[in-house]
């Protein structure tokens, strides 16, 4: 028996047609949203595979029963990488991944949703954003651009980078020309060190062809397949200067206030669910990657003295306390450090600790 005859047979046409009327079967509202990255296309992690700009917008769209479809565009292919922070602003796109730290320009506080010098490690730093109120500051931050930012990713803890001698002290470090960014290229300028920024297909050239003597780029994985190894032998940890590089999610105000409500709980679960897959990403790639350059590629790995650490450590509190100059970021700065100050004494206690004894008996 097909509906038809079932509905006339049944007599309940009528009564059917009577109970469309509120319409509460209605086919659901579907958003088609764009979001750009600061990425290159194809780049493992950040754009394409677990836990990447690509992934979460796939997850999105399943989550959501494709109520929401989100299209994603890498870096040049709608518009300029750093374009991002403006586009989404003014709602020219609904969305952009990158990270924090690029919109420094835009306002100083964003420095510390990305990551800074001798910050926390990817635990502490979700602590803080999820449990020690470093989302609602963030928000905050955003409010007077129209944008809604979260957490989406975490690379992990960098390496310092490759070098392409020893540095056994600080006068070491005098006159070396480096690739590296942000506020840690202002610290190691205190040290001497001639800064220089370069975007990342730029520094395997630079490397090879001595324009720079040392790099930073990201980790083992990221920078085995840049082939750094191939261009500088002694790689250095660990990264004081990018402690743990949370990935950002940005929403445009508008377009997030269109969302029904169930639909903006998916698109924070997705974030959220972004984030504990790069980590683990990272986490399953670097280790493999660093074995393989230290035994196969004639790799050196290398400790930072002491001294030199400590030097680098009371630079970045001096970089830190003169970098503040805006209330917020004052505001943002004393709550992470309030975090850290607590976080930090227990982190030790506990992995610092466990990490010696599973250690100890290699
Ligand atoms: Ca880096």
């Amino acid at each position: 028996m097909d509906r038809r005859t079932f509905l006339k047979s049944a007599g309940v046409g009528a009564a059917a047609t009577a109970l469309a009327a509120p319409n509460v079967w209605a086919k659901p509202k579907t958003h088609r949203w764009r979001m750009v990255t600061t990425w290159p296309p194809g780049l493992p992690f950040y754009q394409v595979g677990s836990g990447s700009a690509e992934w979460m917008a796939k997850r999105i769209g399943e989550m959501s029963g494709g109520r929401l479809k989100i299209r994603v565009y890498a870096a040049k292919e709608l518009i300029p990488a750093f374009g991002g922070f403006d586009a989404v602003s003014k709602g020219t796109v609904e969305m952009n991944h990158g990270v924090a730290y690029y919109w420094a320009g835009k306002t100083f506080a964003a420095q510390y949703f990305g990551t800074i010098p001798f910050g926390m490690n990817p635990a502490g730093a979700n602590g803080w954003y999820y449990e020690g109120g470093g989302i609602p500051l963030w928000e905050e931050t955003y409010k007077d651009f129209g944008l809604v930012p979260m957490p989406c990713g975490n690379s992990g803890i960098q390496m310092t980078g490759w070098f392409n001698k020893e540095i056994n002290s600080v006068n070491d470090l005098k006159g070396l020309k480096m690739r590296i960014p942000g506020l840690a290229g202002k610290v190691l300028a205190a040290q001497g060190v001639n800064v220089i920024l370069l975007p990342g297909g730029e520094i395997f050239p630079a490397l090879e062809r001595g324009v720079i003597d040392a790099a930073e780029w990201v980790g083992p994985y990221q920078d085995r397949r840049l082939g750094l190894y191939q261009a500088a032998k002694y790689y250095y940890h660990s990264g004081w200067h990018e402690p743990s590089t949370t990935s950002e999610l940005i929403i445009n105000k508008k377009a997030w206030d269109s969302l029904e409500k169930d639909l903006q709980a998916i698109v924070r679960a997705a974030a959220t669910e972004a984030n504990l897959r790069s980590t683990s990403w990272a986490e399953a790639n670097n280790a493999g990657a660093l074995d393989d350059m230290i035994r196969n590629k004639g790799v050196k790995l290398r400790l930072l003295p002491k001294d030199v650490i400590e030097k680098l450590r009371v630079t970045t509190a001096e970089v830190l306390a003169e970098a503040n100059k805006d209330p917020q970021s004052r505001k943002v700065y004393a709550s992470y450090q309030r975090f850290q100050d607590n976080w930090r004494e227990w982190a030790g206690i506990s992995e610092g600790t466990y990490h010696e004894y599973i250690r100890g008996k290699k």
